[in-house]
């Protein structure tokens, strides 16, 4: 037994000993016996390595004789997490996701393990309600273990003044991938990295990509791709159905149809939870009584879709639909195109810009279109402004009450009455340290690099006052995410995809003259080209409908494969 190591085999440290039992549960001879079918025997030696960080289709290993020892490395060597003795199987999430292994697996005595492949391990879940509820839990709380470790080799180095630092932040968290986040102006342990990988403090942020590669100030996509967060997929294959947008609409279709058998990819520009996945908590959402973050609720949505069979590639931005040709074709950033019989449109909606100059040079530095944890780290305790009167203004506005030392809400209608839900009126009328500013707007932005100051304009009168505070939350309201639909997809006026009896005569005879039959009530103009969720002209803008639209599309889809 090692120091870190606790008399039953799982590192002595959180977060791994907290649930020890679920995390690590050992199989009883009969879910062994019924495992047996499925997998091949193996004999182990001792030191042999099973899997290395970042590899990719990694079987499931039952240990049936002899252990293997599950460690994470980072800088400063390896961190034991657990040995898997007789009865206990490897793997978490990314076993599932077809994505690279975060952790290295060794073998500690010589032995005999029974091999899972990825696609019979799949076929367990989907058909054996007992042995999918174990190892679905064991995936997930193993994940959440490692999440909260804050150990590994991929590195965040960066600053809390700066956008870019911000974006990653967001980026890996919202992905549920575990990082190290280390700050240049206040981790002592930073110095020694910059020297050792020869990087200037105003090169941030930097990522250290398994210890190894550096990456300057990368792009999403430049992450996703080094930490291999994407599975590897065969573009020539025609899907069922393409997925474009993974908000809350795009995840429900996506674990709906592939539930259903259906061959699904879900593309997603930036991480799966949409606009939903910004708000810190969701209160009006069935069967979460006491609220869920929206980013629980996408992370689950996530998991309940790959354990269907559904992939799920993040930072993949859908650049063009082309309609003209079958099987439909979605253009992506990267160059290369994917097809697929039907089409589910659920890119939802983008925020409203602030219509002020300087918005944009201070957007991560001052000026934040998400209440989350990862942008409450930079204003705790300070003063802060929420602009808007809808129920993300409210939202936003009572979760930073909790964090800020007080909260400025501008509204530059005459009261919330209008616009926001009763229940979030009360709590802010509740609420010392929230100020309701009516009639009131931001004026102008000031500050170098970092935002200092704000200035506000309120009225009749339109007296200006400048107050020194440096963090305002945009909660303004959002335009649909419909530039890649142009000269294909019926739009209204407002740019919002029309489908069912929103269409008009004029719509249909060129482009659904294929189809023998009138639209589906979620169908556009082209036939098995489907839209859902707040991208749709005329769908209630809450979680609930984007969920209900997602998958009750899944049924029109059928029809339209029938076709
Ligand atoms: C801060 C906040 C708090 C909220 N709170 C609540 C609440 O408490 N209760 C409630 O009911 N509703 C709430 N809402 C509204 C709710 O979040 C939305 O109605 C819901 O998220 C809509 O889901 P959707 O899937 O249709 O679209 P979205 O959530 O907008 O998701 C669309 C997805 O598509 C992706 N995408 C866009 N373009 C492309 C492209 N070209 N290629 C690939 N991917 C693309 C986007 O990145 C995004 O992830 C809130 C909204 C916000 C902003």
């Amino acid at each position: 037994m090692t120091p870190e190591q606790s008399d039953e085999g799982v590192a002595s440290k959180p977060p791994f000993i907290g649930r020890k039992a679920q995390m690590f549960p050992q199989l009883t001879p009969a879910q062994s016996a019924r495992l047996e079918a499925l997998g091949a025997h193996r004999r182990t030696s001792k030191g042999e390595i099973l899997a290395q960080p970042g590899d990719r289709h990694r079987p499931m290993l039952v240990v049936l004789s002899g252990s293997i020892e599950v460690v994470q490395s980072g800088m400063e060597g390896e961190v034991l997490i657990v040995v898997h003795t007789a009865g206990s199987f490897t793997g978490e999430m990314s076993l599932l996701q077809g994505i690279g292994s975060l952790v290295r697996m060794r073998v500690r005595d010589s032995g005999e393990v029974l091999v899972i492949g990825e696609d019979r391990l799949r076929t367990v879940i989907q058909t054996d309600a007992e042995l999918s509820e174990l190892f679905m839990r064991a995936f997930i709380l193993r994940r959440v273990g490692l999440l909260a470790s804050q150990a590994g080799d991929v590195i965040l180095l960066g600053s809390s003044r700066s956008a870019g630092t911000l974006r990653l932040q967001q980026f890996l968290t919202r992905n549920s991938f575990p990082f190290v986040n280390l700050d240049v102006h206040t981790d002592q342990s930073v110095q020694a990295l910059l020297e050792r990988f020869h990087i200037q403090a105003d090169e941030v942020p930097v990522v250290l990509c398994r210890g190894e590669v550096v990456l300057r100030n990368p792009s999403n996509e430049e992450v996703a791709a080094c930490l291999g967060m994407n599975q590897q997929i065969d573009d020539d294959r025609i899907r069922d159905v393409i997925v474009v947008g993974a908000g809350p609409a795009g995840l429900a279709a996506a674990v709906y149809a592939a539930s259903e058998g259906l061959d699904v990819l879900v593309l997603e520009t930036g991480t799966p939870g949409g606009q939903a996945g910004s708000s810190s908590k969701i209160e009006n959402y069935l069967g979460f009584p006491t609220g869920i973050s929206g980013l629980a609720l996408a992370a689950r949505a996530r998991v309940q879709a790959q354990k269907f069979g559904a992939e799920i590639r993040t930072a993949y931005s859908a650049l063009k639909l082309n309609c003209h040709e079958r099987p439909y074709a979605v253009e992506l950033c990267h160059g290369n195109a994917v097809r697929a019989r039907t089409i589910i449109i659920a890119t939802g909606a983008e925020y409203r810009q602030l219509a002020i100059e300087q918005a944009s040079r201070f957007l991560g530095t001052g000026i934040y279109y998400a209440a989350t944890a990862t942008e409450v780290r930079r204003c705790e305790m300070k003063e802060v402004i929420v602009v808007g009167g809808g129920n993300s203004a409210g939202q936003a506005a009572v979760y930073l009450a909790g964090k800020c030392s007080h909260v400025h809400l501008l509204v530059r209608s005459k009261g919330l009455a209008d616009s926001m839900s009763r229940y979030l009126i009360r709590r802010i009328d509740e609420t010392a340290n929230i100020t309701l500013h009516a009639n009131t707007e931001i004026a102008s932005l000031e500050g170098d690099g970092q935002l200092e100051r704000v200035v506000w304009r309120t009225s009749p009168g339109n007296a200006l006052e400048t107050h020194a505070i440096g963090h305002v939350f945009l909660m303004t309201g959002a335009v649909p995410s419909t530039f890649w639909l142009k000269d294909c997809i019926a739009l209204n006026d407002k740019g919002f995809v029309r489908t069912g009896l929103d269409l008009t005569q004029a719509d249909l005879p060129a482009a659904n003259g294929s189809a023998a039959r009138l639209p589906q009530p979620f169908e556009t103009n082209w036939p098995g080209i489907f839209a859902v969720g707040d991208v749709r002209c005329g769908s209630v803008k809450r979680v609930a409908a984007a969920v209900g639209e997602g998958s009750a599309c899944v049924q029109q889809v059928h029809q339209a494969l029938r076709d």
